[in-house]
This record gives structure tokens, C-alpha cells and sequence, in this order.
């Protein structure tokens, strides 16, 4: 396919779409064909100065900062019932940039970054300040009471496997606490929330309000977070940039949300209802091939039902068709890259020579363009083997036994990540008291990560600090200022 048929995505900066000042872009190649679908503008600190510039200026002295809540809380809500009107196409541009089946967007990408904007639309006009009662001061009767301002300029950088719906995670808290923001697309799937910024237009936002941009990350995202006027970054995406973002933002004391890498465990006590679960880990294990964050690919299976799980999970994940958005019937896409498809293979091959055994993914057929992998079982993994301590975000899962209770805890905490883990008991009190245990920002009972916008997300340990999602969420993009009057 030659360029002149592949669609151009710009930087839309002040609400207007234009090319990177200095010209240069670079191809975005779809996974599923392994051919060029965009030619997309790649940004330097020039563009990145001007985007901040705008998003300043907009917070400052423009309509958003003059704007009543309720009106910021209706942009918000017409940008939710434009992207409905649009999902046909959002879901369209999805499943190509990242080589997945529609099924996962429709499902899920989709309705939720609708959702999450509704949700925090609603609460535009409901963030009150506290009044606060002393004793007074000096003598003085006090009036205290504090306001929430928008902590100021906030960068909003994404990542590939779910960028959209990401993207809006932090957009819609941004823009409902009053921020404005730049967002940094990812490199490997910037065609939708690049496509965004068109409905931002017509939604009514301001100019310079939401600005988007495209690029490296070495070279944009690191421009976007240096920058002396962001005061807010909001970051998901690998633990190693997580942690680059976190001392370069310490420098200038910005305000820092990370959310970053996982390593979920699947815990299945001995009374687990393995007709429920099975499909549940399945889900954890390969939605998405993998490249979850809360991907549950560590399944710690109580000893008594080890083979039955075994079994099992090697006959799902090889009856599994694999296919991109043209193949009818696809439960699983492609794999984002050639690099990363390198990556994952790295690591099962790792697996193999560690003495890991490979229950699935070596026999089924698989397509023969594009990134493909078989979902991947592996089975006798012990806990000090790669694949049962590193993130691996491709469709590949480790089970490992346990015989109490106590080591399935321990076991699971037995890891530098803390993102979230799922539970399978018909023991109301054993759920409780795992729950309780484990180390991980979210636990789930016999289910599989059922994220919702009203209920927060985020990680403890490498998995990053502060909270996506719910009401907490808006706290990042707020200040608390104390007014005390003298009466
Ligand atoms: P990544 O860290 O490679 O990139 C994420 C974003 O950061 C991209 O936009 C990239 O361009 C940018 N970036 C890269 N280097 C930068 C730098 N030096 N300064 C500023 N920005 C920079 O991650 P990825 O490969 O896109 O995403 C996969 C990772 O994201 C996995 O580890 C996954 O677990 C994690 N993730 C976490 C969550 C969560 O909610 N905790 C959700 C999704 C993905």
C-alpha cells in the first residue's frame, strides 16, 4: 500500500488540527495486516510548547476558566453522547490500530469511555469546599472555609492497550475539576484518541482546552513532562517509565498519578466453582491477548483441583480462533507490534528453558499475517521463574499450586507488583479474609476485574500511586485552599 492511501493524523493543538512544526511523522503500522493504516505527526518540544502554551492560556484567561460548573459538566456530556453517536467508527479505528476483534470494544471500550464521561459530568457542580470550625485566632473569631481549584495544566499520557478508553479515564476527571490538559498519545495506537480532538471541537469546549498530541516518548513525552507550566501529570503505562516520570516530576513538585505495570493472581480455593471460574480465568488470562494491566496471569489453583484446571484452561486457550476485526467469530486479535510479539516470545522461551511445561499454544493453527500468538499455558512453574514474577503482557498464563490458604496469601503478595487479583471460593468468610490479605489495589471474587467508573483503580507497590476512576479520582486534579477570615 502506498502512503498517499494512508490516512494523515495531526496534533490538535487550540483546537485546530495541524502537522508537527518541524514536519516529521511516522507510520503507524495496524497489527493485524502488519501494513501501514496511519501517517501520524510526530511531535518535538516545539510542538509540545505549544500545546502547553495553549492549555495555559485557555486555563487562565480563557472561557473554561469563566465557565459556570454546570456548563463545564454539559461540555462534558455532549462529548459522552458524541462519542455514542460515533462508536461505529471509534470501534472501526480500534480494532485496526490494535489488531483486536470488535467484540472487545463494542463490549467494553466503548460503553465505558461513554460511561466514565457521563459519570464525572455529573459531578462538575457538586465539588464543594468545607467550612471549618476553630477556636479562633489571637483573640479573633475565624471564618474558615476552603475551595477546590483545578490544580492547573495537566499532561495526560496513555498507553497502547486499551488508549482510548484510558485516554477518557483521565480526560473526564481532568475537565470536570475545571484542568485543562495535554494529552500524549502512545506511539503504537494513536489513531483514536487522536480522532477525538474533532469531537472536542463539537462538543463546545473551548479552544486550547484539550489539547492532543502525538509522538515519542522519549522525545514528546519527556518534553510534556519537563514542562516548567504542567503541573499535573496523570501517567499509565510501564513501571520503568513510571519510575523515570516519578524523579523527573519530584524536581518540580508536580503532582504525579502513576498506574502502572501488574502481575495478577487468580486464586481458586479448594470449594471454587470451577464451572464459574474457568471462563473467568480464561477472560483474566487472554481479553485482550494479554496486554492488560490486571491481566491475571499468575492462577494459583488450590492442589486438590490442579489437573481438572490444567485441563482445562490448555483446552479453552487452544480452541480459542484467532483473527483481526475482518475475521468473523475472532476471540482473540494480534499482539500490538513485531517488537513486542519478539518480547512475549522472549519470555515463553525463557519459560521452557527454565523447566516451565507448556500445556497450550504449540499445536493450534494461526493466522499467518500479522502479530498472532497462541494464548500460552504453562504449568510446574515454580515462584522464582520469570514468567511467574515479570509482567509479560501477551496472552500467556503460569498455574502454580498451593495446599493452604496461607501460602496461596503468601504466594500471591510474593511479587513487586500490586495491582489487582481475583478470588474464586463459595466461602462468604474466606473471601473476606483473603480479600483482606492480599496486596493489591483491587481484589475481585469470582470474577475477573469488573471495572466500572464509579469504583476506583489503582495500583499499590510497582503498580503505581493514586487512583483512576471513581469520585478519588477528581482529588488528583484539585487543590484544597484554605480562606481564613478574621471576623
Ligand atoms: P510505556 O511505558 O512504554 O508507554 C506509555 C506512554 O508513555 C506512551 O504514551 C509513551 O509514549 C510514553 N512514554 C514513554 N517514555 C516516556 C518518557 N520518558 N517520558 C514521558 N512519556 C514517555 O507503556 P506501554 O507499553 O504503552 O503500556 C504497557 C504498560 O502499561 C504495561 O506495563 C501495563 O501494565 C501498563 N498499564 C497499566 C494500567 C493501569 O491502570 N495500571 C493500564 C494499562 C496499562
Amino acid at each position: 500500500m502506498s502512503n498517499h492511501t494512508i490516512p494523515t493524523l495531526h496534533n490538535f493543538i487550540n483546537g485546530q488540527y495541524q502537522p508537527a512544526l518541524s514536519g516529521a511523522s511516522f507510520e503507524k503500522i495496524a497489527p493485524a495486516s502488519g501494513r501501514p493504516c496511519a501517517v501520524v505527526s510526530a511531535s518535538n518540544a516545539d510542538d509540545i510548547n505549544a500545546a502547553v502554551l495553549a492549555a495555559k492560556q485557555a486555563l487562565q484567561a480563557g472561557a473554561w476558566a469563566t465557565m459556570p460548573a454546570q456548563e463545564r459538566g454539559r461540555c462534558l456530556s455532549r462529548l459522552a453522547d458524541l462519542l455514542e453517536a460515533n462508536a461505529a467508527d471509534f470501534i472501526t479505528t480500534l480494532a485496526e490500530e490494535q489488531g483486536r476483534p470488535r467484540l472487545d470494544m463494542t463490549m467494553m471500550d466503548l460503553p465505558m469511555s461513554v460511561d466514565t464521561l457521563r459519570y464525572f459530568a455529573g459531578w462538575a457542580d457538586k465539588l464543594e469546599g468545607r467550612t471549618v470550625p476553630t477556636a479562633g485566632f489571637m483573640g479573633r473569631a475565624m471564618h474558615n472555609y476552603t475551595r477546590l481549584d483545578p490544580v492547573g495544566v495537566a499532561a495526560l499520557i496513555v498507553p497502547w492497550n486499551a488508549p482510548l478508553m484510558i485516554a477518557i479515564w483521565k480526560l473526564a476527571p481532568a475537565l470536570t475539576a475545571g484542568c485543562t490538559v495535554v494529552i500524549k498519545t502512545s506511539e503504537e495506537a494513536p489513531v483514536a484518541v487522536g480522532q477525538l480532538g474533532r469531537l472536542v471541537a463539537e462538543a463546545g469546549f473551548p479552544p486550547g482546552v484539550v489539547n492532543i498530541v502525538h509522538g515519542m516518548g522519549t522525545e514528546a513525552g519527556s518534553a510534556l513532562t519537563a514542562h516548567p507550566d504542567v503541573s499535573k501529570i496523570s501517567f499509565t503505562g510501564s513501571t520503568g517509565v513510571g519510575r523515570i516520570i516519578a524523579r523527573d516530576a519530584a524536581s518540580s513538585f508536580k503532582r504525579v498519578t502513576l498506574e502502572l505495570g501488574g502481575k495478577a493472581a487468580q486464586i481458586l480455593l479448594e470449594d471454587a466453582d470451577l464451572e464459574e471460574a474457568i471462563p473467568g480465568l480464561v477472560m483474566g488470562a487472554f481479553v485482550n491477548q494479554g496486554q492488560t494491566c490486571a491481566a491475571g496471569s499468575r492462577i494459583l489453583v488450590h492442589r486438590s483441583l490442579l489437573s481438572q484446571v490444567e485441563q482445562a484452561l490448555a483446552a479453552a486457550a487452544d480452541a480459542m480462533r484467532l483473527g483481526g476485526a475482518d475475521v468473523e467469530g475472532a476471540q482473540m486479535g494480534a499482539l500490538i507490534s513485531a517488537r513486542h510479539l519478539q518480547r512475549v516470545q522472549a519470555c515463553i522461551d525463557t519459560a521452557v528453558s527454565q523447566g516451565a511445561r507448556r500445556l497450550s499454544g504449540d499445536k493450534a493453527e494461526q493466522p499467518t499475517k500479522g502479530y498472532f500468538l497462541r494464548p500460552t499455558v504453562f504449568t510446574d512453574v515454580t515462584p522464582d521463574m520469570q514468567i511467574a514474577k515479570e509482567e509479560v503482557f501477551g496472552p500467556v498464563c503460569a498455574i502454580i499450586p498451593f495446599d493452604t490458604e496461607e501460602e496461596a496469601i503468601a504466594l500471591a503478595n510474593d511479587n513487586r507488583y500490586g495491582l489487582s487479583a481475583s478470588l474464586w471460593t463459595r466461602d462468604v468468610s474466606a473471601a473476606h479474609r483473603v480479600a483482606a490479605c492480599l496486596e493489591a489495589g483491587a481484589v475481585a471474587v469470582n470474577c475477573w476485574s469488573p471495572l466500572d467508573a464509579r469504583l476506583p483503580w489503582g495500583g499499590v507497590k510497582d503498580s503505581g500511586i493514586g487512583t483512576d476512576l471513581s469520585r478519588k479520582a477528581l482529588d488528583a486534579y484539585l487543590e484544597e485552599k484554605l480562606v481564613s477570615i478574621a471576623l
